[in-house]
């Protein structure tokens, strides 16, 4: 059994922000850093709207910046994932792989992913074509053709974003009818650059270095077309990573961690920042100002007992 005063589990910009303030803090943080260390930003390309870079940083070496900053401080970073908690006692106990750490404090960082199709392609064709954040990448795709996917607000959220850049919004829902609220329903269908593929999935995704296309099935007739775009926006859900947390924490009903005042979950001493707790804005920049908060609120609680 490892003996620790604060684990911080997941690695994306919450999770190395917390340990960047942890680490000087004097707390000594282990960061484990779960079965994708980086988080989300890693499958991203180019990273544009993260301050302090004005001509943009790839993903991957915006996260490999944030550890180096959190290591130098002091931050221990374990490659793993944990595989079980339990806040039930003090010290809390966490099991990562085969070792056994207890900690006074853990800050919950573990983030959500995004829900996608499942296709082949899909995944390779990530920032080549395939995104699902029209905030992130919508304007690599200025004068273009695009495609989202999906009857909710976040697609029609997303539809509406990318008019400001793009030539052309199809948007393609597998019903007749949308789920989004009706304001945000009003305002895409009123919206000139967007029209509706409606009772139809998408069959296939074309492309093997960049996207070129979709293969377009209706659901009712069994039809299927080719829909020639260099966008694909797939905007069906995300998921908060609460597995492990299930039984141990509140989460709403959707399965994010819920919190009070100073990022503090329903048990005293565990907190949480980023993703797996704010489904609104889910940005790297404030998924990093909630790891800031997250251990300036974990150090303040340590200091107190
Ligand atoms: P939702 O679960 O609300 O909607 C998901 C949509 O994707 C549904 O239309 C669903 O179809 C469709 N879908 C799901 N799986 C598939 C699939 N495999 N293939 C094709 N289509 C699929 O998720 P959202 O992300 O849109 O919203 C999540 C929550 O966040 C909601 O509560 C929403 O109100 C909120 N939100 C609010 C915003 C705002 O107010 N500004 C912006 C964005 C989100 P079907 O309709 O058939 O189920």
């Amino acid at each position: 059994m490892i003996q620790k005063n604060l684990i911080i589990i997941g690695s994306g910009p919450a999770g190395l922000t917390a340990a960047i303030y942890a680490a000087r803090a004097n707390l000594r943080p282990v960061v484990i850093s779960g079965l994708q260390p980086g988080g989300q930003l890693i499958q991203t390309t180019e990273v544009e709207n993260y301050p302090g870079f004005p001509d943009g940083i790839l993903g991957p070496d915006l996260m490999e910046l944030f550890k180096k900053q959190a290591i130098r401080f002091g931050a221990e970073s374990v490659d793993s994932a944990v595989e079980a908690v339990d806040f039930s006692q003090r010290p809390f106990k966490v099991k990562v792989a085969s070792t056994d750490y207890t900690a006074r404090a853990v800050i919950i960082a573990t983030g959500a992913s995004s829900v996608w199709l499942g296709l082949p392609h899909e995944q390779e064709l990530i920032g080549h074509g395939v995104s699902s954040c029209a905030t992130c990448d919508g304007f690599f795709f200025r004068g273009k053709d695009v495609v989202v996917i999906g009857g909710g607000d976040s697609a029609m959220e997303e539809a509406t974003y990318l008019t400001k850049f793009v030539n052309s919004v199809r948007v393609v829902h597998r019903r007749k009818e949308l789920k989004a609220s009706k304001i945000m329903q009003d305002r895409a269908m009123n919206d000139p650059k967007i029209s509706f593929v409606w009772n139809s999935e998408v069959a296939e995704i074309l492309g093997e270095d960049k996207l070129k296309g979709l293969k377009i099935k209706n659901v009712e007739t069994g039809e299927t077309t080719e829909l020639k775009t260099d966008g694909l926006f797939v905007a069906i859900g995300h998921k908060p990573n609460t597995d492990i947390f299930k039984g141990q924490l509140e989460l709403d009903r959707k399965g994010y961690v819920t919190a009070g005042e100073n990022s503090q979950t329903s048990v005293e001493g565990v907190f949480v920042a980023g993703d797996v707790h704010d489904y609104h804005y889910r940005q790297a920049v404030t998924a990093a100002g909630f790891g800031c908060q997250a251990a300036m609120d974990a150090e303040k609680w340590l200091s107190s007992r």
